[in-house]
């Protein structure tokens, strides 16, 4: 493709894309492809010759768009948002066309320093502590792994005088999160070496937040064995209800033990921009990491996870490394954010923040925000008015748990699950809106994760009439 017909079919899918986007709403908001019937359409061998764009473009349209599911389509109230923004689209056209590779601060120094600074723009919109430091990682799983990989580093430097740990020493190590920790703590303890049977699901309260006194109970246990808790994560914003752990207790619990604190707050994050909302982060001085998702709830393309650190030596101290190729003269005065995390490459994810960011404003962020939690409260309102429709959970963010419980029918009756699976499967077949269910103590409930850019009122009392359309028909 030369670049005259690049400019010509550049301006066709700029088009297109904006159609998409304009019409997003008339487009079925999942797919109805079964498993395997995309990859039978397609070719098992590559071209052996190059095919015209338009020929590609033809395929995309008929095979690969109709399996695709819509996340940033209005009635998208399933697992949490991934919205997007313009102007965040078109940093990632500008990132795609620059094709850098910002490893280092050499590598393209504006990258490094953009980040820099909307790292720091973030971090005062949050309210984060100033002696923070941030970077943007890919997802908040990537940064929860490297919070764990850090706090065994410094645990292997306190316990036993050296750098570079290894998995042996992290035997006697533990590690602790609510049992309503996203999954994602698992993995990394898994990953970290920790090993998953030492991690300390700790139980919750009747609000799922993580019980401190049992907590405590748990590291005092630990300890007169002579094992070493190592780390602590709190949730803010778990992953089936948006629970919020009780931070400035947990967080005086980890200083006294020497224990790094991780804070999980990949989608509740967000909400910290919001002055009424950043009461959650009390405490947040005492936390060593702490991780949110732009790519979420603020209007910023899937990938990009604000990852921010206490002591930045921690992470260097983890993850430096200077072989002889990548060392430049400009080593000693720069940050090379290739140091602060996993992979070596790193994509130039700090412009979509930047566009996003001035684009919007700090005010018009809020603002919309706000009005994704308005909207979640007054559902939450409808549920709490109707007679046998139940709220399962607080609704502090943009997310609402409910099922429906018949009159006379037991909180536990074991039909209830199959009634709301059924529900849930009613409200899904409508093609405009996407549910997910989780299990709350157990019991089935449906989510409703209220947090696209373009969900309006309209959309939600649609919800509203199809959930009361559906009730009488249930089994
Ligand atoms: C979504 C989510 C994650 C995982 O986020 P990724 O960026 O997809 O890895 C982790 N923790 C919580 C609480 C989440 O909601």
């Amino acid at each position: 493709m030369d670049l005259k017909d690049f400019r010509q079919h550049a301006h066709q899918l700029v088009d297109w894309i904006a159609d998409y986007l304009e019409d997003i709403e008339k487009t079925r908001i999942v797919t109805e492809v079964k498993p395997g019937e995309v990859r039978a359409q397609l070719p098992h061998h590559p071209p052996q010759q190059g095919e015209p764009f338009a020929a590609i473009w033809q395929d995309f349209q008929s095979l690969i768009f109709p399996g695709m599911t819509h996340w940033n389509h209005p009635g998208w109230f399933a697992y949490f948002p991934a919205n997007h923004s313009p102007p965040s689209l078109l940093a990632e056209m500008v990132t795609a066309a620059l094709g850098a590779q910002c490893m280092s601060w050499q590598t393209s120094p504006a990258a490094t320093e953009l980040e820099q600074v909307v790292m720091a723009w973030l971090q005062e919109m949050l309210g984060l502590p100033s002696n923070f430091v941030g970077c943007i990682q890919d997802t908040a799983s990537s940064s929860t792994l490297v919070a764990l990989l850090s706090a065994r580093e410094v645990a292997t430097q306190h316990q036993f005088g050296r750098q570079g740990s290894s998995a042996p020493e992290a035997t006697k190590m533990r590690v602790y999160a609510s049992k309503e920790a996203h999954s994602s703590i698992d993995k990394a303890v898994k990953l970290a070496g920790f090993g998953l049977d030492h991690l300390r699901k700790i139980p919750t309260d009747k609000d799922f937040a993580m019980d401190v006194e049992a907590l405590k109970a748990a590291i005092e246990r630990d300890l007169a064995q002579g094992l070493h808790p190592t780390c602590v994560v709190a949730s803010l914003g778990t992953t089936s209800s948006s629970a919020i752990d009780p931070l400035e207790a947990i967080g005086k619990i980890c200083k006294q033990h020497g224990i790094w604190l991780h804070v999980d707050a990949a989608y509740a994050g967000a909400a910290a921009i919001l002055p009424e909302h950043q009461g959650m982060l009390q405490g947040i001085e005492d936390a060593d990491s702490f991780v949110f998702n732009p790519h979420k709830w603020l209007l910023t393309n899937f990938d990009c996870s604000a990852y921010y650190v206490r002591d930045v030596h921690a992470l260097l101290a983890t993850f430096q490394s200077s072989p002889e190729y990548l060392k430049t003269a400009y080593d000693p005065q720069v940050v090379n954010f290739r140091d602060w995390g996993i992979p070596l490459g790193r994509r130039f994810r700090a412009l979509k923040l930047w566009f996003v960011l001035r684009s919007y404003g700090v005010e018009g962020l809020q603002a919309i925000l706000r009005h994704h939690i308005a909207l979640a409260q007054d559902f939450a309102q409808r549920l709490d008015a109707h007679p046998t429709l139940e709220r399962m959970a607080p609704a502090p963010f943009g997310l609402v748990c409910f099922r429906h419980r018949p009159e006379g029918w037991g909180p536990d009756a074991p039909r209830l699950d199959l009634h709301n699976q059924t529900l849930l499967q009613q409200l899904n077949q409508d093609g405009h809106q996407y549910l997910t269910h989780t299990r709350l103590d157990g019991r089935f409930v449906i989510r409703v994760s209220i947090g696209q850019r373009e969900t309006q009122q309209a959309h939600i009392d649609h919800l509203w009439q199809t959930i009361l359309d559906a009730l009488p028909n249930l089994p």
